[in-house]
Protein backbone atom coordinates (compact mmCIF):
# COMPACT_ATOMS: atom_id res chain seq x y z
CA UNK A 1 0.00 0.00 0.00
CA UNK A 2 0.91 3.37 -0.64
CA UNK A 3 2.59 5.23 1.98
CA UNK A 4 0.52 8.77 1.91
CA UNK A 5 2.72 11.78 2.52
CA UNK A 6 2.28 13.87 5.50
CA UNK A 7 3.32 17.59 4.96
CA UNK A 8 4.21 18.28 8.45
CA UNK A 9 7.60 18.89 8.54
CA UNK A 10 9.53 21.99 9.10
CA UNK A 11 10.92 22.68 5.43
CA UNK A 12 6.83 22.72 4.51
CA UNK A 13 5.65 25.16 7.20
CA UNK A 14 8.31 27.63 6.04
CA UNK A 15 7.80 27.04 2.82
CA UNK A 16 3.80 28.16 3.05
CA UNK A 17 4.77 30.53 5.32
CA UNK A 18 6.81 32.41 2.65
CA UNK A 19 4.40 31.70 -0.23
CA UNK A 20 1.50 33.06 1.87
CA UNK A 21 3.57 36.37 3.01
CA UNK A 22 4.53 36.43 -0.53
CA UNK A 23 0.94 36.51 -1.72
CA UNK A 24 0.50 39.19 0.82
CA UNK A 25 2.84 41.26 -0.12
CA UNK A 26 2.37 41.00 -3.88
CA UNK A 27 -1.66 42.23 -2.56
CA UNK A 28 -0.13 44.70 -0.57
CA UNK A 29 2.04 46.15 -3.02
CA UNK A 30 -0.63 45.65 -5.98
CA UNK A 31 -3.22 47.77 -3.49
CA UNK A 32 -1.60 51.15 -4.00
CA UNK A 33 -2.82 51.31 -7.68
CA UNK A 34 -6.36 52.18 -7.45
CA UNK A 35 -8.87 50.84 -9.86
CA UNK A 36 -11.19 52.91 -12.04
CA UNK A 37 -14.35 52.56 -10.59
CA UNK A 38 -16.14 50.32 -13.04
CA UNK A 39 -20.05 49.28 -13.05
CA UNK A 40 -20.18 45.35 -12.36
CA UNK A 41 -21.83 45.07 -16.19
CA UNK A 42 -18.98 46.99 -18.07
CA UNK A 43 -16.86 44.85 -20.23
CA UNK A 44 -13.69 45.29 -18.06
CA UNK A 45 -14.78 44.68 -14.64
CA UNK A 46 -13.58 41.22 -14.30
CA UNK A 47 -10.31 41.86 -16.67
CA UNK A 48 -9.02 44.49 -13.56
CA UNK A 49 -7.95 41.69 -10.69
CA UNK A 50 -5.09 43.79 -9.25
CA UNK A 51 -5.21 47.00 -7.56
CA UNK A 52 -7.48 48.36 -4.76
CA UNK A 53 -11.31 48.27 -5.86
CA UNK A 54 -12.29 49.82 -2.68
CA UNK A 55 -14.33 53.16 -3.44
CA UNK A 56 -14.55 56.34 -0.92
CA UNK A 57 -18.40 56.17 -0.88
CA UNK A 58 -19.72 58.99 -0.54
CA UNK A 59 -17.18 60.59 -2.53
CA UNK A 60 -17.27 58.34 -5.16
CA UNK A 61 -20.06 55.74 -6.19
CA UNK A 62 -20.22 53.36 -8.78
CA UNK A 63 -23.51 54.79 -11.47
CA UNK A 64 -26.41 52.97 -11.29
CA UNK A 65 -27.78 51.52 -13.97
CA UNK A 66 -30.79 53.58 -16.27
CA UNK A 67 -33.26 50.62 -15.65
CA UNK A 68 -33.02 50.85 -12.01
CA UNK A 69 -35.44 50.78 -9.61
CA UNK A 70 -34.97 53.19 -6.53
CA UNK A 71 -36.82 55.35 -4.78
CA UNK A 72 -39.99 56.69 -6.11
CA UNK A 73 -40.94 59.66 -6.92
CA UNK A 74 -44.58 61.53 -7.56
CA UNK A 75 -44.49 64.98 -9.79
CA UNK A 76 -47.88 65.81 -8.09
CA UNK A 77 -49.16 68.64 -10.99
CA UNK A 78 -48.58 65.65 -13.46
CA UNK A 79 -50.30 63.31 -11.35
CA UNK A 80 -54.66 62.82 -11.73
CA UNK A 81 -54.91 60.86 -8.59
CA UNK A 82 -56.46 57.95 -10.51
CA UNK A 83 -55.50 55.64 -7.76
CA UNK A 84 -53.99 53.14 -10.36
CA UNK A 85 -50.58 52.97 -8.55
CA UNK A 86 -52.22 52.25 -4.88
CA UNK A 87 -54.65 49.70 -6.39
CA UNK A 88 -51.63 47.82 -8.10
CA UNK A 89 -48.99 48.06 -5.02
CA UNK A 90 -48.61 44.45 -4.01
CA UNK A 91 -47.53 45.40 -0.44
CA UNK A 92 -50.27 48.67 0.06
CA UNK A 93 -47.68 51.27 0.70
CA UNK A 94 -49.27 53.79 -1.48
CA UNK A 95 -52.22 55.99 0.69
CA UNK A 96 -53.84 57.72 -1.70
CA UNK A 97 -57.17 60.41 -0.32
CA UNK A 98 -59.10 62.10 -3.21
CA UNK A 99 -61.30 65.17 -2.97
CA UNK A 100 -63.55 65.96 -6.15
CA UNK A 101 -62.32 69.09 -7.83
CA UNK A 102 -65.44 72.01 -7.82
CA UNK A 103 -63.85 73.93 -10.32
CA UNK A 104 -61.37 73.42 -12.89
CA UNK A 105 -57.97 72.56 -12.34
CA UNK A 106 -55.80 72.77 -15.54
CA UNK A 107 -54.14 69.85 -17.01
CA UNK A 108 -51.19 67.59 -16.63
CA UNK A 109 -48.50 68.19 -18.86
CA UNK A 110 -49.44 65.53 -21.36
CA UNK A 111 -53.09 67.20 -21.39
CA UNK A 112 -54.86 64.98 -19.14
CA UNK A 113 -57.17 66.87 -17.57
CA UNK A 114 -57.31 67.31 -13.98
CA UNK A 115 -60.49 66.56 -12.02
CA UNK A 116 -59.32 65.10 -8.28
CA UNK A 117 -57.13 66.99 -5.71
CA UNK A 118 -55.51 64.44 -3.77
CA UNK A 119 -55.13 66.07 0.45
CA UNK A 120 -52.95 62.82 1.04
CA UNK A 121 -50.14 61.00 -1.32
CA UNK A 122 -48.09 59.03 0.90
CA UNK A 123 -45.25 56.48 -0.25
CA UNK A 124 -44.14 54.16 2.45
CA UNK A 125 -40.88 53.76 0.82
CA UNK A 126 -39.94 51.22 3.81
CA UNK A 127 -42.35 48.80 2.70
CA UNK A 128 -41.68 49.30 -0.85
CA UNK A 129 -40.39 46.35 -2.57
CA UNK A 130 -39.30 48.21 -5.82
CA UNK A 131 -40.98 46.08 -7.96
CA UNK A 132 -41.73 48.94 -10.11
CA UNK A 133 -45.17 48.02 -11.06
CA UNK A 134 -46.93 51.46 -9.56
CA UNK A 135 -44.85 53.00 -12.53
CA UNK A 136 -46.04 50.92 -15.31
CA UNK A 137 -49.55 51.56 -14.65
CA UNK A 138 -49.36 55.18 -13.94
CA UNK A 139 -51.39 56.81 -16.89
CA UNK A 140 -49.38 59.90 -17.15
CA UNK A 141 -45.71 58.72 -16.19
CA UNK A 142 -46.37 60.97 -13.18
CA UNK A 143 -44.69 57.93 -10.61
CA UNK A 144 -40.98 57.10 -11.27
CA UNK A 145 -38.18 55.59 -9.95
CA UNK A 146 -35.29 58.03 -9.41
CA UNK A 147 -31.58 56.72 -9.31
CA UNK A 148 -31.63 57.77 -5.32
CA UNK A 149 -30.76 54.65 -3.60
CA UNK A 150 -28.58 55.81 -0.25
CA UNK A 151 -31.78 57.25 1.48
CA UNK A 152 -31.52 55.66 4.69
CA UNK A 153 -33.12 57.45 8.03
CA UNK A 154 -32.71 56.80 11.64
CA UNK A 155 -36.63 57.16 12.47
CA UNK A 156 -38.46 54.65 10.31
CA UNK A 157 -41.45 57.51 10.00
CA UNK A 158 -39.40 59.81 7.98
CA UNK A 159 -39.07 56.27 5.15
CA UNK A 160 -43.02 57.91 4.35
CA UNK A 161 -42.81 60.37 1.83
CA UNK A 162 -45.37 62.38 1.33
CA UNK A 163 -46.20 64.40 -2.09
CA UNK A 164 -49.88 66.28 -1.42
CA UNK A 165 -49.31 69.85 -2.59
CA UNK A 166 -52.09 70.59 -0.45
CA UNK A 167 -51.64 71.95 3.50
CA UNK A 168 -54.10 70.33 5.69
CA UNK A 169 -55.88 74.11 5.71
CA UNK A 170 -56.43 73.62 1.91
CA UNK A 171 -57.69 70.47 1.94
CA UNK A 172 -60.44 71.00 4.36
CA UNK A 173 -61.33 74.10 1.91
CA UNK A 174 -61.65 71.79 -1.08
CA UNK A 175 -63.65 68.92 1.05
CA UNK A 176 -65.83 71.88 2.64
CA UNK A 177 -66.56 73.21 -0.89
CA UNK A 178 -67.50 70.25 -2.20
CA UNK A 179 -69.80 68.95 0.43
CA UNK A 180 -71.70 72.49 -0.13
CA UNK A 181 -71.70 71.60 -4.15
CA UNK A 182 -72.88 68.37 -3.84
CA UNK A 183 -75.96 69.93 -1.23
CA UNK A 184 -76.68 72.76 -4.12
CA UNK A 185 -77.16 69.71 -6.62
CA UNK A 186 -79.08 67.44 -4.25
CA UNK A 187 -81.19 70.54 -3.67
CA UNK A 188 -81.72 71.06 -7.08
CA UNK A 189 -82.52 67.77 -7.91
CA UNK A 190 -84.93 67.20 -5.74
CA UNK A 191 -86.66 70.68 -6.69
CA UNK A 192 -86.73 69.64 -10.36
CA UNK A 193 -88.19 65.98 -9.48
CA UNK A 194 -90.88 67.88 -7.37
CA UNK A 195 -91.35 70.49 -10.09
CA UNK A 196 -91.71 67.02 -12.61
CA UNK A 197 -94.25 65.75 -10.57
CA UNK A 198 -96.52 68.49 -10.33
CA UNK A 199 -96.93 68.44 -13.97
S1 LIG B 1 -42.55 49.82 -6.50
FE1 LIG B 1 -43.98 48.13 -6.10
S2 LIG B 1 -44.00 47.96 -3.89
FE2 LIG B 1 -43.08 49.95 -4.34
S3 LIG B 1 -44.81 51.39 -4.26
FE3 LIG B 1 -44.59 50.72 -6.40
S4 LIG B 1 -46.00 48.97 -6.60
FE4 LIG B 1 -45.67 49.32 -4.41
S1 LIG C 1 -51.17 56.04 -11.13
FE1 LIG C 1 -50.04 57.96 -11.51
S2 LIG C 1 -51.65 59.44 -11.96
FE2 LIG C 1 -52.64 57.71 -10.98
S3 LIG C 1 -52.67 58.27 -8.78
FE3 LIG C 1 -50.84 57.04 -9.13
S4 LIG C 1 -49.25 58.54 -9.52
FE4 LIG C 1 -51.18 59.60 -9.78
Amino acid sequence: MKEVKKHTGFGFVVKSLVSGLGLTWRHFKNARNRRTPEYVSDENYFKQPDGMATLKYPYEALPVPDNGRYRLHNEIDDCIVCDLCAKVCPVNCITIESVKATEEIGMTSDGTKKRLYAPVFDIDMAKCCYCGLCTTVCPTDCLTMTPVYDFAEVDIKNMVYHFTDLTPEQSEEKKQLLAKQQEEMAAAKAAALAARKKD
